[in-house]
């Protein structure tokens, strides 16, 4: 008989809007299940290993502007799962703090999700209303069955999930919906033979061409031995997303010679973003879509709310909780 969870808020997303919202639920009395489709915590931070070489391949910093998140920052860094990574790199005077995960970007989602109940590896198959609850069939038979619901996947996926339970959502807020918009990345990881030739701190942003950033995981604490993270243009990305990705990787590993000195790739893997970051985003820092409806509290969250980076998916996690604590 597959199990059926009963929790007060069911969440979808165990990346930073996610576990976000976790915890000033969890702060709250709240009782919360989270659940996410991936292997492991932090979704659009992600961590691979190659042999002995380790690598960011989503996000690869934070920047905190905001006084509850600089707080927040600086508890991660006392807890050693921070720390400033650069200010300023050659070309880029742009003098703000950069941090990193350390020692990699999911360390802040494990450090977030520690005494949280996480369902990893567990999609969300549907959703449907039942009464005054919501019910999530998983992917693994079992169901939850919650008073509250927050989503945090991305926008297009989140309508999909909504389509399989019917909910029908008020035109002005589908139509806000709509609007939103992502690029995709195509992200090579490759393993070198020897150091690469990009200056301290490791890391570069290019305007033009197929490449938008290039990360040396060495320099930046990442990897044991010399391992470069390449991320696709938007334009490139697109252009190659439906294609042979091993190929697009040899592609932009091939433009990313000068950056890469003598060094040799000995090794690499390709992952495709399809969602990487949103480009058009809602004005609301989160959605509390059941609002003027009978459907039982649901509320939307993530980059695509608060502002496309690491910190507007934290702020827009805390958004929602604040908003679905509010609702009866
Ligand atoms: C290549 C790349 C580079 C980036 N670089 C930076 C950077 O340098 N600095 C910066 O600030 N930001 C950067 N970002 C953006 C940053 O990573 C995101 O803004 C942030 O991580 C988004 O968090 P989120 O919680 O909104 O969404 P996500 O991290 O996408 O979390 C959503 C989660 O929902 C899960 N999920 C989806 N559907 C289901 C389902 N049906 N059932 C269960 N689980 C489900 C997914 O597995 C995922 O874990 C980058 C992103 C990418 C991809």
């Amino acid at each position: 008989m597959p199990l059926s969870h009963r929790t007060d808020v069911l969440i979808i997303g165990a990346g930073l809007a996610g576990l976000s919202a976790a915890n000033d639920l969890i702060q709250a009395g709240y009782n919360v299940l989270v659940v996410d489709k991936g292997r492991g915590l932090g979704g659009r931070l992600a961590g691979r290993r190659i042999g002995e070489a380790t690598f960011d391949h989503g996000a690869q910093f934070m920047t905190a502007r905001e006084a509850r998140f600089k707080g927040v920052v600086a508890e991660w860094i006392q807890a050693g799962v921070a720390e400033e990574w650069y200010r300023s790199y050659p070309g880029q005077p742009n003098s703000h703090p950069r941090y990193r995960g350390v020692p990699t970007m999911t360390a802040i989602a494990k450090h977030l999700a520690i005494d949280m109940t996480v369902m990893r590896g567990t999609k969300a198959d549907s959703i449907s209303q039942q009464g005054n609850r919501w019910m999530a069939m998983l992917d693994n038979g079992e169901t939850v069955v919650a008073k509250k619901m927050l989503i945090t996947s991305p926008v297009p996926q989140t309508m999909d999930l909504l389509a399989t339970g019917n909910i029908v959502l008020p035109a002005d807020k589908l139509a806000r919906l709509s609007r939103i918009q992502y690029e995709p990345c195509i992200a090579v990881m490759a393993v070198l033979d020897g150091p690469t030739a990009i200056e301290a701190p490791g890391a570069i942003s290019l305007e033009k061409g197929p490449i938008s950033w290039l990360s040396d995981n060495l320099q930046k604490g990442v990897s044991k031995i010399p391992a470069v993270t390449i991320h696709g243009s938007a334009e490139f990305s697109a252009h190659q997303f439906e294609r042979d990705r091993m190929e697009a990787g040899q592609r932009l590993i091939d433009a990313a010679t000068p950056f890469l000195g003598t060094a040799k790739v000995t090794e690499y893997q390709v992952h495709g973003w399809r969602y990487s970051k949103p480009t058009v985003v809602d004005e609301a820092p989160c959605m509390l879509v059941s609002e003027a409806t009978d459907l039982p509290p649901l509320a939307l969250a993530g980059d695509a709310f608060a502002g496309p980076r690491f910190e507007g998916a934290v702020q827009s996690g805390w958004a929602a909780a604040k908003r679905l604590m509010s609702t009866h």
